[in-house]
């Protein structure tokens, strides 16, 4: 009875191996356990799993494929919809999405669909490869795309197929988005994304990087250069902070600055990189989300004694991934819950040398739907650190708003789209991704990007708007 066997577990380093390395944390299904796996699956007639999916992979054909050991089908079958399989298999929170529809879930545990998804992406790059995907004739069209995150390479890669003449801009000096320089290799290792990138490339998509579009060009010149269309897939990436006083002392950093110092600056690697980071005895994070637990155990790696995750709400309301809460608990990161920091104190010489803290309970629901936290008098104490890392969320970075006439944004200046067709205020440009619906999921950024090249594809076309 399939439903009888469990649940497959993937193999991982031990908690006390990997907390001193950068090596990605779980290990890949063997051959024999991925078909054990595939084999829990009853394939359903109405499979839930596919709706709950947000570019709507045929799960249970893929999974059958598994279960009858045609992985290179499986994989074939999984790219139709997904360009970035081993990305998704590693970062997704599949369990709020095609496993939390799992019907399997009901009773039992759901299929590791996201493991599986990973086992056979893995299985193509490593041992055998597809034929590359072809592109359709030439249209002599070109299309700029701004912002080379899951998004920009999502509709990159859609247009190239098309036919399209795809160019990317990039700020940064390597491709990838929050993929390169936000997720730790301990979570997904950067070869992955190159392989990824380097597929595109075989498409014929253009990258350049070092280019950030308003400064130099902008959205309205790259019309005069030719291009039909831009897609803006800038993401969100200026970090927000605490307001507090002493948030300007020495050893103080928003997430962004000091995950892109470790991945993309390469810091973890001393003395090979030499990116400057403080290597803190006892780090701070605070947040409760995947850049909070991505940044508290970085630092963990980077050689810190003690780290603690500081989090104003319970447990039950953290947003961050089940699986990477459990693997920072597992790791020895100390969470600090119902607690919020008030003001940070330094030394004569500007230096970080505690926080000040306030306990926090749970009031009622406020607009997030979560239970507000409300400080609790006279719970005021101090935790000795000398690195705090900030990670409470990001906002969309101005600088392609500012520089680009008649473009609306909404109040938190995200770019404003028409529903369902990702059309700005300005003819020929869409927009999707973060910079849209603020910090979400990589897999959401993807279907945004599918989602406007295909309405790129019908603008060029008909002209339309
Ligand atoms: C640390 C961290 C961990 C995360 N973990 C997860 C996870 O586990 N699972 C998950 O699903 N999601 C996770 N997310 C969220 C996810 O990564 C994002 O939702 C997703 O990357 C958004 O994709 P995007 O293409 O919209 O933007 P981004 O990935 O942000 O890419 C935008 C790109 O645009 C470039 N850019 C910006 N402005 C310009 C300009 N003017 N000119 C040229 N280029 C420009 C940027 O340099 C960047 O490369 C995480 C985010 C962070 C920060
Ligand atoms: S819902 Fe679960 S059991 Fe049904 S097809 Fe999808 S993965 Fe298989």
């Amino acid at each position: 009875m399939a439903e009888r066997i469990p649940r497959q577990k993937m193999p991982e380093q031990s908690p006390d191996a990997r907390r001193k390395n950068f090596d990605e944390v779980p290990l890949g299904y063997p051959d024999e356990t991925a078909v054990l796996e595939a084999s829990r699956c009853i394939q359903c007639k109405k499979p839930g799993c596919v709706d709950g999916c947000p570019v709507q992979i045929d799960i249970p054909a893929f999974i059958k494929a598994i279960h009858e050991r045609d992985f290179l089908k499986s994989i074939e079958i999984v790219k139709r919809t997904n360009s970035l399989p081993a990305v998704c298999g590693r970062v997704c929170p599949q369990e709020t999405q095609c496993e939390e529809r799992c019907v399997l879930a009901k009773k039992f545990e759901p299929v590791a669909i996201g493991k599986l998804e990973r086992f056979v992406s893995d299985f193509e790059r490593e041992r055998q490869q597809l034929p590359p995907q072809s592109c359709a004739p030439s249209n002599g069209k070109k299309v700029a795309i701004v912002g080379s995150g899951p998004a920009g390479l999502t509709a990159a890669g859609d247009l190239a197929k098309m036919g399209y003449g795809v160019t990317i801009f990039e700020a940064l000096h390597n491709p990838g988005g929050v993929l390169v320089y936000g997720i730790p290799e301990f979570r997904l290792p950067k070869a992955i994304v190159s392989y990824e990138i380097e597929a595109l490339k075989k498409l014929g998509v253009e990258i350049i990087v070092n280019r950030v579009v308003g400064m130099g060009e902008t959205v309205d010149s790259l019309f005069d250069s030719g291009y039909s269309a831009v897609f803006i897939g800038t993401g969100a990436g200026l970090p927000m902070f605490l307001e507090i006083p002493g948030e300007n002392l020495q050893g103080v950093y928003s997430a962004n600055e000091y995950l892109t110092r470790s991945n993309l600056m390469k810091a973890y690697l001393f003395p090979q990189y030499d990116t400057p980071i403080i290597r803190g005895e006892r780090v701070a994070v605070f947040g409760g989300g995947n850049v909070a637990m991505d940044s508290a155990r970085t630092a963990l790696r980077l050689g810190a004694r003690e780290v603690y995750l500081v989090y104003r709400r319970s447990m039950q309301e953290m947003p961050a991934r089940a699986e990477e809460i459990h693997h920072a608990e597992e790791e020895g990161i100390i969470f600090h819950l119902l607690t919020n920091p008030v003001r940070f104190h330094g030394d004569e010489k500007g230096k970080l040398k505690s926080v000040e803290c306030l306990k926090m309970e749970l009031g009622a629901p406020d607009d997030s739907g979560r239970r507000r936290p409300i400080p609790v008098k006279g719970s005021e104490f101090k935790i000795d650190i000398d690195v705090a890392i900030i990670a409470i969320g990001n906002a969309p970075n101005p600088i392609i708003q500012k520089t680009t006439t008649g473009l609306d944004t909404n109040k938190w200046g995200n770019i404003s789209v028409t529903d369902g067709t990702l059309k700005t205020s300005k003819r020929g440009v869409f927009a999707g991704g973060d910079i849209v619906t603020g910090a979400a999921t990589v897999i959401e950024a993807m279907g945004a990007g599918r989602k406007a090249a295909m309405e790129i594809d019908e603008f060029i076309r008909t002209g339309a708007w």
